[in-house]
């Protein structure tokens, strides 16, 4: 499996893995573990600021490589297909 690039859209700073977003409920905690729900209150949060830029950008798309690896997977599926077509002959 193939590992996500998580990035801030606007200026390309990576997350560290600290715990730098803060939750409404003053929760603190590393939104990219959780896929931006707050572990305390669960809410969820549909944007995500950026600790370097302070700009919010949605959290999907953070991660960068998301259509990459939608493509990937679809070509696994579709070479599937293909074999056991050939199988079939
Ligand atoms: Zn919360
Ligand atoms: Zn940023």
């Amino acid at each position: 499996m193939m590992k996500l690039e998580i990035k801030c859209p606007k200026c390309s700073w990576k997350p560290t893995g600290e715990k730098l977003w803060i939750c409404s409920c003053k929760h603190i905690w590393n939104t990219f573990e959780t896929g931006a729900v707050c572990p305390k209150c669960k809410k969820k949060w549909e944007d995500t600021s950026c600790p370097k830029c302070h700009k919010w950008s949605k959290h999907l798309l953070w991660y960068s490589d998301l259509d990459k690896l939608l493509k990937l997977e679809l070509e696994k599926l579709n070479k599937v297909q293909e074999n056991s077509f050939i199988e079939l002959k």
